[in-house]
């Protein structure tokens, strides 16, 4: 008799099939998911994606931040379809390119041009280009774990030439005395400080800017002559329309600031924001690439901008965020752990201090060395919630208050396995890092 064989999911036969052909399976990060997530997806509304198996989950990823008004939102979703009608990629653009590009500048307090790309890299490896350009000098300031994307200027590792990443020097977010010092070494040669809206490297938890520090790094690019580049890639839109740091170092403005994710509700889109000192070089660094005047994503952007305002996006997130927040707390609490939360609450993160103990050193962990986390997101997947174990969360504006209280439902199951699992922390104290609030 022939062994049974067993059967598969279709996640499981699609796992199968990529591993033949996908040398990372879906994607690099995908492998840190907990095994009982599902890696492949047929369609989405509002804050719920349903696999290929046919499960329905509580998407807290946004497929990583694109997702900002909601899976579908009805308003982005005609837009786009209005556009694709009368075609995107035309011998030119649409007229939505400028009334996108004018739209973005009259939300955007110092800027007054914008550029288009299709990801967050291309904007922010423009901006170092940018920089050079304008300043004629060779250094950039980078503090190490923030990521700026997956360019030669950002990324190193294998197939990538030191040389590549040539003239740039390193700094530690929130630690002005490290930028001067580094500023210093750059001497008259240094082009842009980089900074990211907040801290969000791996396995730390997320940290807003102080004021001090973002106040700090416009003076010393005042004094140098150098420009002050904010990626706010991850953070598009969801912070602030009018940039992040509005919001979260209110008075600090950068002299360029790169765009992507949010921008378009699930469009391909980055844009670069610049002030007007700028405009040459600019012009004389531009960017091109095959897509330059796709139409569809750009109309897409309008509606997006446009509902993120009359919709009072933002304050929808923020309140979710904190109800998220509070009663993930006071879960943990009730357990008897110490977790952090942090981050603003629409992009949140949240850690368990027994697995930081455990890895103090946490860079460059794997999610097998952080259990509790892994655990408790494999308690929620189970349950239909994805969350991801190490990289901040996204809320989009279709996570309603109920839906929060039906993930918290699913939650304090996922605390009550980890404290079974693990056991009780000796003195319970939720640690917070201040939330953005508008
Ligand atoms: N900067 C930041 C802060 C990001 O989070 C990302 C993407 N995760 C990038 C830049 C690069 O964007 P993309 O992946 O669209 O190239």
């Amino acid at each position: 008799m022939p062994a049974n064989k067993p059967v598969l999911t279709k996640d499981e036969e699609l796992r199968a099939r990529a591993a033949v052909v996908l040398p990372n399976l879906t994607h690099l990060s995908t492998a840190n998911y907990p095994p009982n997530y599902s890696q492949f997806f047929s369609s989405a509304d509002g804050c719920h994606a349903t696999d290929v198996n046919g499960k329905v989950w509580i998407d807290y990823m946004c497929s990583f931040g694109p997702i900002l008004l909601g899976h579908g939102h009805p308003a982005v979703e005609a837009a786009a379809a209005e556009q694709r009608a009368k075609g995107s990629a035309l011998p030119g653009p649409g007229s939505c390119m400028v009334e996108l590009a004018e739209l973005l500048v009259s939300l955007t307090p110092f800027a007054s041009w914008a550029m288009f790309q299709k990801n967050g890299s291309d904007a922010t490896t423009l901006c170092a280009r940018l920089a050079r350009a304008h300043t004629r000098r060779r250094y950039i300031l980078r503090a190490p774990g923030s990521y700026h994307g997956a360019s030669h200027t950002w990324m190193s590792g294998r197939g990538v030439l030191d040389e590549e990443q040539a003239f740039q020097l390193e700094y530690t977010f929130n630690d002005l005395e490290s930028a001067r010092e580094a500023a210093q070494r750059a001497g008259g040669d240094l082009a842009a400080i980089v900074v990211a809206a907040f801290r969000w490297d791996f396995f730390h938890d997320l940290e807003l800017p102080t004021q001090e520090f973002a106040r700090g790094l416009r003076q010393l690019c005042d004094e140098t002559g150098a420009l002050l580049v904010l990626d706010d890639v991850r953070s598009s839109m969801r912070i602030d329309v009018r940039g992040s740091w509005y919001t979260l170092a209110p008075g600090v403005e950068p002299d360029l600031t790169a765009y992507c994710k949010g921008i378009a509700n699930g469009y391909p889109l980055a844009a670069v924001l610049g002030r007007e000192a700028t405009r040459l070089c600019a012009q004389k660094a531009p960017s091109t690439g095959s897509f330059w005047a796709s139409s569809v994503p750009m109309a897409a952007a309008i509606a997006t901008i446009k509902a993120v305002i009359s919709e009072d996006a933002i304050s929808k997130t923020v309140a979710s965020g904190e109800r998220l927040r509070s009663g993930l707390q006071a879960q943990a609490r009730a357990y008897d752990l110490r977790v952090s939360c942090s981050g603003p609450v629409q992009m949140p993160l949240l850690t368990f201090e027994g697995d930081r103990e455990a890895s103090p050193d946490g860079a460059g962990v794997k999610q097998d060395r952080w259990p509790r986390i892994s655990r408790w997101c494999s308690e929620c997947a189970a349950r239909g919630v994805w969350f991801h174990p190490f990289h901040n969360n996204f809320l989009n504006a279709a996570h309603t208050l109920d839906v929060i209280n039906a993930t918290l439902h699913v939650t304090d199951k996922a605390f009550r396995a980890v404290r079974d699992e693990f056991g009780p922390d000796d003195s319970a104290a939720a640690r917070v890092t201040p939330s953005a609030r508008l």
